[in-house]
C-alpha cells in the first residue's frame, strides 16, 4: 500500500495588498507531494514560487485555500500550533545560505537545534549526514573561511538537524558555480535516496531540475505539471 501524500495543497491563494493595489501572487495552487519525493519547482521570476514556500514554511499567512501537511490542516491551526508543527516539520535552505557570520559552522547548526529545543547533533545518523555533506572537517570554521559550496552544505546540515519531514530549498544553487552546484545537487539527491528525505526545490536552472524525480512549473500563481 502506498503512503498517503505528505503535502496536499488545494486552491491556495495569496493576495498581497501594496498601497491601493492587490497583487495576486497565488491564484489557486493545487499540488500533491508524495512522502519521499524529490520535486523541482521551476518558473519565471514573479510566478509565486517563494510565496508558496513562505506559506508552506509558516512564514507568511495564506489568503485562502487548504494545506494538509502530514495529515494536519495547516491553515486551520492556531499560530502557536502552526509554529510547533513548522519547527518539527519544515527545514529551509536559501539561495544566500543565511548563516550567522560570527558563529562557526558547528554553532550555526547548534543554534537551529536550540531554537527547536531538540538535540540530534551527536546522534550517529547526523554524523552520517555530516559525512554525506562532506563538512565534518569544516565545523570549526566561520562562514567567511568557507567556499559558497561549503556554506550551502552547512546550511543544509542546519536545515536537517531537527529531522524535518520536508526540506524546502529556494534556489539553493543560485549563488554557486557549476562544480559546487552539481556537488550540492548530488548530495540532495543522495539524502533523498538514502534517508527518504522529502525535498521541494525551487530552481531557475533546467539542469538543476533534472536532479529531481518530478518537475512542476509555476506560472502566474498556479502550478502546472510538466
Ligand atoms: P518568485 O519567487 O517566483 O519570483 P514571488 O513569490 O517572490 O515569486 O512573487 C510573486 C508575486 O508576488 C510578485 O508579483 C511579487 O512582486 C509579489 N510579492 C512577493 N512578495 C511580496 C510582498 N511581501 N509584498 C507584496 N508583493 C509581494
Ligand atoms: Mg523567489
Amino acid at each position: 500500500m502506498s503512503k498517503p501524500p505528505i503535502i496536499e495543497i488545494r486552491d491556495l491563494k495569496k493576495t498581497y495588498r501594496v498601497g491601493d493595489v492587490d497583487v495576486h501572487a497565488l491564484r489557486g495552487v493545487d499540488l500533491t507531494v508524495g512522502d519521499g519525493e524529490f520535486l523541482a519547482i521551476v518558473g519565471h521570476s514573479g510566478s509565486g514560487k517563494s510565496t508558496l514556500f513562505n506559506i508552506l514554511g509558516g512564514l507568511t499567512p495564506a489568503t485562502s485555500g487548504t494545506i494538509r501537511m502530514g495529515g494536519q490542516d495547516l491553515l486551520a491551526m492556531s499560530d502557536t500550533d502552526r509554529t510547533k508543527l513548522r519547527r518539527g516539520t519544515v527545514g529551509f535552505v536559501f539561495q544566500k545560505y543565511n548563516l550567522l557570520p560570527t558563529l562557526t559552522a558547528r554553532d550555526n547548526i547548534a543554534l537551529a537545534e536550540e531554537l527547536a529545543g531538540e538535540s540530534h547533533m551527536h546522534e550517529p545518523w547526523f554524523q552520517d549526514v555530516l559525512e554525506t555533506l562532506n563538512i565534518a572537517q569544516r565545523l570549526n570554521h566561520k562562514p567567511r573561511a568557507m567556499s559558497g559550496g561549503e556554506q550551502q552544505r552547512v546550511a543544509i546540515a542546519r536545515a536537517l538537524v531537527n529531522r524535518p519531514t520536508i526540506l524546502l530549498a529556494d534556489e539553493p544553487t543560485g549563488n554557486l558555480d557549476t562544480e559546487n552546484s552539481d556537488a550540492v545537487l548530488d548530495i540532495m539527491r543522495g539524502l533523498n535516496k538514502k534517508y527518504g528525505q522529502t525535498i521541494l526545490m525551487i530552481t531557475h536552472n533546467p539542469e538543476a531540475a533534472d536532479f529531481a524525480d518530478r518537475k512542476v512549473r509555476m506560472k502566474d500563481g498556479r502550478v502546472l505539471e510538466e
